[in-house]
């Protein structure tokens, strides 16, 4: 859809532009083919759509899957969508997509052919949006994801970078993350007041990595990257289970120096570690 026919939409249903919702709409034609062309859509996926908004990327899609199911938030835009796409193949769900209970969903209206999500994210809901889709990884094949900039940036970097975090490691950890399509304000409107990135993310089927218990490793890593400025010993006293003692012996067993910041561990590191005082504590119990 370009702005004339956004525009005429939002005329004809009196919608009013929600800016709490994130709501900037794509308007750049080449944008929309590129980030279905790149998902690899055939008509032997199902795809997720997350906030269709007006739906400039739901028409797109819609051509290429096998079924869609889309979850929009904003009740002014339902009646437009229902009747855009009033088709038996698409499912337009009128929640939250972070109240859904996907597995339900899915089971209802899909059948078993795999699920890619494509979303132009909101992006005031980025992180729980993917830790979500983290969770659900094993419903869901394939991410592309547009995101801020600097979002894509914290998620796709490397160890001793600046923006390397506990997002980056936990996305690292799952899935492959590629930055594939940049995209600058105008190609939206309204127009943000940043640039926006487009993400594609296959989970790994064999993880190279593996943490002996996943809910420990999730937040280990928020321990280690709590403070940013600390040395990773400083975090990790934090939890009083990790004495200095402990500390000091999984250290040396991991060749690790005493004044060592998080941010310099590769995913392998913290998955050694976090092993490391997995079996620690659970062996203390
Ligand atoms: N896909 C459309 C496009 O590319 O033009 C709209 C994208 S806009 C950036 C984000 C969309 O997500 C909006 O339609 C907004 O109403 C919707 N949205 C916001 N929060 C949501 C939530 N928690 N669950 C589902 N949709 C949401």
């Amino acid at each position: 859809m370009n702005l004339k026919e956004i525009k005429e939409v939002i005329n004809t249903y009196q919608l009013s532009i929600k800016k709490h919702y994130g709501q900037n709409f794509l308007i750049d034609q080449n944008v929309v083919g590129k980030i279905c062309e790149l998902s690899n859509i055939t008509k032997d996926i199902n795809v997720i759509e997350i906030g269709p908004g007006i739906g400039s990327l739901t028409d797109e899609i819609v051509k290429r899957c096998n079924k869609l199911m889309c979850y929009e938030i904003d009740s002014q835009l339902i009646n437009h969508l229902n009747k855009r796409f009033n088709s038996d193949n698409v499912l337009i769900i009128e929640q939250d997509f972070l109240k859904s209970d996907l597995k339900k969903d899915i089971d209802a209206f899909f059948d078993d052919k795999d699920i890619y999500v494509i979303s132009n994210l909101p992006y005031y809901i980025t992180s729980s949006i993917i830790l979500k889709l983290i969770d659900n990884r094993y419903l869901v094949k394939q991410l592309t994801l547009m995101m801020q900039k600097e979002v894509a940036d914290r998620i796709c970097s490397k160890p001793s970078t600046k923006d390397y975090n506990s997002l980056s490691v936990l996305v690292q950890y799952y899935s492959n993350p590629k930055q594939i399509i940049q995209v600058p304000p105008s190609c939206f409107y309204p127009s943000p007041d940043v640039n926006s990135t487009v993400v594609k993310f296959e989970f790994y089927e064999t993880k190279p990595f593996t943490a002996i218990n996943e809910d420990f490793f999730k937040s280990f890593i928020i321990l280690i990257f709590h403070q940013k400025r600390k040395t990773l010993v400083n975090n990790l006293k934090q939890d009083k289970r990790f004495t200095i003692d402990i500390i000091k012996t999984i250290f040396n067993k991991n060749n690790l120096v005493e004044n060592v910041r998080s941010e310099q561990l590769t995913i392998e590191q913290i998955v050694n570690l976090c092993n490391d005082f997995y079996e620690v504590i659970t062996n203390a119990n």
